[in-house]
């Protein structure tokens, strides 16, 4: 039925190819385009491997996202309607910028971030509303997990559970397992420069600073464990406080084990977590760009991965009925579960699922409407149905308090 391209080809792009090849009467044709080429090879091969069975037609091409010409001649020759931008968010506003050019459709899943500052917020992308409007096009901001799942998480709670949400939480636990002494499960740049930055969350009409990791508790993840989690600012809460004005309080809650705070406090204390460029051998080089280069790649941690994720979000409020109510939609998945299946590791998993769902629920029409949307703002029905479909089942606690006041 449609054709789309996949821009980028790390853990999570392996993830939405392989469930565009499983979902091939939707996503008919597909090209992964992305800087190193071969990376996109790869999953191609081996979802020729794997799912000989698929119909979909997949290719592969070599573009830099950041550059606005390249992409427009790119998406010029191979037409789609759409792209899935699974890049890294220093590209976001580029292939915005080419979509708009070329006249398809745009999702992604984490918000843009300018290089040289750790800043995550959405002013840019929201920026784009009127010029996507006006042309009939859709951009749909943050499809992954978190953000994403956890946006049409709460979105159900106010449509489904709640006249009224109070105190929203969103918790994120891998109890995972990979056996490495230090690596993070995405993009270690983005991921290390979200954890390092102050923490952040909302409070009666004003952002509320934080140290870093400075707030924790003991939460106990459904089926997984209890681990201690720790606040942390996370993009979704923007969003979610604009379009959820009732609310009172919003957080965010990671875990992080005693060996992952103690090596990031190591990089950290010795400089190897700035994003300032150094001088070294006439060459200028931000510090954290070269840990990337010496941490594993997020893809090459799925094979022997053990252990779950559960990630979820707890609403506190006035129920339908009136009466106050507390209630916990989550999500738990096995990273050996998606290695099986689509070879990657379960926080690409959790993200990849979802960006695949957002994009069939615009090409199917149940979410197109034009101009720039944040997941929170879409009926979140379509999407539980594909959740539960596609590998992420859905479920639902009810009356417990997980996360306390
Ligand atoms: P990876 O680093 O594994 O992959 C990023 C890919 O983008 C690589 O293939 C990389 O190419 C490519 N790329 C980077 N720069 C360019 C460029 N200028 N032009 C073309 N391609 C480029 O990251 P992940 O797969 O782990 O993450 C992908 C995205 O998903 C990130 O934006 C991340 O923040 C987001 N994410 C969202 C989550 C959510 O729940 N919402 C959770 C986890 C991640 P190369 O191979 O050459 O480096």
């Amino acid at each position: 039925m449609s054709k789309v391209i996949i821009i980028g080809a790390g853990g999570v792009a392996n993830v939405v190819a392989k469930k565009c090849a499983q979902n091939d009467q939707v996503f008919t044709e597909v090209l992964i385009a992305t800087r190193t080429v071969a990376k996109a090879d790869k999953i191609v091969a081996e979802i020729k491997e794997h799912m000989p069975h698929s119909k979909a037609v997949f290719t592969t091409a070599t573009v830099d996202a950041d550059n606005v010409p390249e992409l427009v001649g790119l998406i010029n020759d191979f037409g789609p309607k759409m792209v899935i931008n699974v890049a890294l968010p220093y590209q976001d506003l580029t292939i915005m910028d080419a979509c708009l050019e070329t006249g398809v459709h745009y999702l992604d899943t984490a918000n843009y971030e300018p290089k040289d500052v750790a800043k995550f917020e959405y002013s840019w992308q929201w920026a784009y509303q009127d010029r996507f409007k006006d042309k009939g096009l859709m951009a749909l901001l943050g499809c992954g997990f978190d953000p994403g799942a956890t946006q049409a998480f709460t979105a159900w709670h106010a449509k489904h559970h709640f006249q009224e949400i109070h105190y929203l939480d969103i918790v994120d636990c891998n109890n995972g397992n990979h056996g490495k002494a230090f690596a993070t499960n995405f993009n270690p740049e983005i991921n290390i420069r979200e954890i390092t930055a102050n923490g952040r969350y909302w409070e009666n009409g004003q952002w509320v600073e934080t140290q870093p990791l400075e707030i924790s508790q003991d939460i106990y993840y459904p089926k997984v464990a209890t681990r201690k989690s720790f606040v942390l600012y996370h993009e979704e809460l923007e969003s979610l406080v604009k379009h959820f004005p009732t609310i009172k309080r919003a957080r965010f809650w990671m875990t992080f084990g005693e060996a992952y705070i103690k090596h990031l406090n190591v990089l950290e204390g010795i400089g190897m977590t700035s994003i300032e460029p150094i001088d070294f051998r006439g060459m200028k080089v931000a510090p954290i760009e070269f840990l990337k280069a010496v941490l594993p790649a997020p893809e090459s941690l799925a094979a022997g991965y053990s252990g779950q994720t559960c990630i979820g979000v707890q609403a506190k409020g006035i129920g339908k009925d009136g009466q106050p109510k507390v209630h916990f939609v989550y999500n738990v998945k096995d990273h050996a579960d998606c290695y099986r299946e689509v070879q990657a590791q379960g926080v690409s998993y959790t993200t990849g699922v979802p960006a695949m769902i957002g994009a069939m629920l615009m090409l199917q029409g149940e979410w197109m409407q034009p101009g720039v949307w944040n997941v929170e703002q879409l009926d979140p029905d379509p999407f539980f149905d594909a959740m539960n479909k596609w590998g992420l089942p859905i479920s639902e606690l009810a009356d417990i308090e997980l996360v306390k006041d």
